[in-house]
């Protein structure tokens, strides 16, 4: 960028996932040619990089699973599988040649602001200097492995589902699996007709939306590819579709809700027809109080005859298999903790040191928070993607990457327009904004009586409850009134 065109401005992006990619590619076009994207494995794509379980698919239609710049004609199914959804982000990596920016096989362990820049330090030692961090680190990142007494005596395989050894051999094997989200869900799917035995270990029962998952026939992939309007269309349709059911859930009485209690209702009491096992998936909360779970077989699946849903806790693991509380060994071959991700973690353990010595860990002590998941007070210039209680619920992330990487835009406007050197929410403005939203979330469905990764240690939602268009509207212009800008 000239001078003429302001202060110029280098930037790092830390990770390369989802949202990494899209920073990178919306920084050059917005003309800011001066950044490093910092990725600390050696390929891009970040959770469909590392969850390779067999049935990974998105949960929300693959054509609004897209970013709005690069709409495909080509997924396969309403919701491809990952390993689809991989190919589509390494693919839009180098049509917007951007893989050049990339270093990879570095992580960022530290930064420190010093003089208005921020010193970052990666575990190679390399150190860089910059104006702004844009930190897209990811929330179901890092893997919660549970622990159980006795894990590392397993005789078998054990390993979660994000790190799926496909070195390990499945067919006519016992499996278990750990854990009824929806990464079990889509392995039982995926394995039951594949194993000698599957024992799925549940700890909460399930609500499961019935949810078809078509292939796109060639023709219609082919209408797509010539009639880009009907691919834009599709995409806006979608977008207008899942914005009811973001507002269905943060209305735990709404009408949209209860439709989607009846149809979980009515697909357990249609589709299962052995009365223990029904009453064994039965949950005793309300429908997408926890993270609802979409799928067209798991129900066919788990009624297969070598399928098995156990329901005593787990009382530890020994060489032979899995010990539940009600004594009984359950021999296994192969054990899958499908047991979820830290989702407090995001970008720790990076080290940040702000302005005044203030650190992350202190900011964090008692919970992670960020004004509107972007910005922490005193950590002037770094602003998050899909951080802290943003929206995640059954929704795309990759368009509320985009409203957020707008709305960034807009704050990195003000440094190199020269109206401030340093930006950071105010912490009256974060107290505010947490307050108010701790209020809202009392009337959304996710504090109807489950547990769930969802809530805090307070039990208090860490996502958005509002409406999904005050998101968008929050997204569109920043309230620089919040700020503290010098
Ligand atoms: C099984 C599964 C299914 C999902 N399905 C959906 C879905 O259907 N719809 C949906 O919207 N979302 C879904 N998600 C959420 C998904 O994580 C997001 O949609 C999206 O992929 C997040 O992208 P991201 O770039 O923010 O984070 P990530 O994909 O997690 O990428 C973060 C990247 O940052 C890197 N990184 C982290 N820390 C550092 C560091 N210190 N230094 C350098 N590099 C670092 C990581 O290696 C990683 O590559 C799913 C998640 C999982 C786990």
């Amino acid at each position: 960028m000239d001078d003429d065109q302001g202060r110029p401005l280098r930037f790092a992006v830390i990770g390369a996932g989802m949202a990494g990619i899209l920073s990178a590619i919306k920084l050059r076009e917005a003309g800011y040619d001066d950044f490093t994207v910092y990725e600390k494995a050696d390929r891009v794509g970040g959770t469909w990089r590392e969850n390779t379980y067999p049935g990974l698919s998105c949960d929300v239609p693959s054509h609004l699973y897209s970013y709005s710049f690069a709409l495909s004609p080509d997924w396969s199914h309403r919701f491809s599988p990952g390993r689809e959804i991989q190919a589509y982000l390494e693919d839009v990596t180098r049509r917007h040649d951007v893989e050049g920016a990339i270093r990879f096989g570095e992580e960022v362990v530290r930064g420190e602001f010093v003089d208005g820049r921020w010193r970052l330090e990666t575990s190679t030692g390399h150190r860089d200097e910059v104006d702004v961090v844009i930190a897209a680190t990811g929330v179901l990142h890092h893997p919660r492995v549970p622990d159980f007494e006795g894990l590392d005596e397993f005789e078998g395989a054990a390993f979660h589902s994000a790190r799926w050894d496909h070195d390990v051999q499945l067919d006519g094997r016992r499996v278990g699996i750990v854990g009824t989200g929806s990464t079990a869900i889509q392995i039982v799917s995926a394995l039951v007709d594949r194993v000698e035995h599957l024992t799925l270990f549940q700890r909460t029962a399930q609500w499961v939306f019935p949810q078809d998952n078509p292939a796109y026939p060639d023709d219609e992939r082919e209408a797509f590819r010539s009639d880009p309007d009907r691919l834009a269309g599709l995409h806006s349709h979608l977008k207008e579709l899942f914005g009811v059911f973001a507002n269905a859930v943060i209305d735990a009485d709404s009408p949209e809700i209860r439709m989607i209690e009846d149809a979980c209702r009515a697909n357990l009491e249609e589709n299962v027809s052995d009365p223990e096992l029904r009453e064994k998936l039965r949950p005793d909360y309300r429908a997408a109080c926890k993270r609802l779970i979409m799928s067209g077989d798991f129900y066919d699946r788990i009624q297969r005859p070598n399928a098995e849903v156990v329901v005593e806790g787990i009382d530890r693991i020994e060489p032979a298999g899995v010990r539940t509380a009600d004594g009984r060994l359950h021999e296994l071959d192969v054990l899958v903790l499908a047991t979820g991700f830290q989702v407090d973690a995001f970008m720790r353990p990076m080290e940040l040191v702000g302005r005044h010595g203030r650190t992350l860990s202190d900011a964090w002590a008692q919970r992670p928070s960020a004004y509107l998941s972007i910005s922490i007070p005193d950590l002037p210039n770094l602003f998050m993607l899909n951080g802290p209680n943003g929206p995640v619920g059954n929704f795309s992330l990759i368009e509320v990457a985009e409203l957020q990487f707008g709305y960034i835009l807009q704050l990195v406007e003000l440094l190199r327009d020269g109206e401030c050197s340093e930006v950071s929410v105010t912490a009256e403005a974060l107290e505010e904004y947490e307050a108010a939203r701790t209020e809202a979330a009392k009337n959304t469905i996710w504090v109807s009586g489950c547990r769930s990764w969802y809530l805090d240690d307070r039990g208090v939602p860490a996502t958005w409850p509002w409406p999904f268009d005050r998101f968008r509207k929050e997204m569109a212009a920043p309230d620089l009134a919040a700020y503290d800008r010098r």
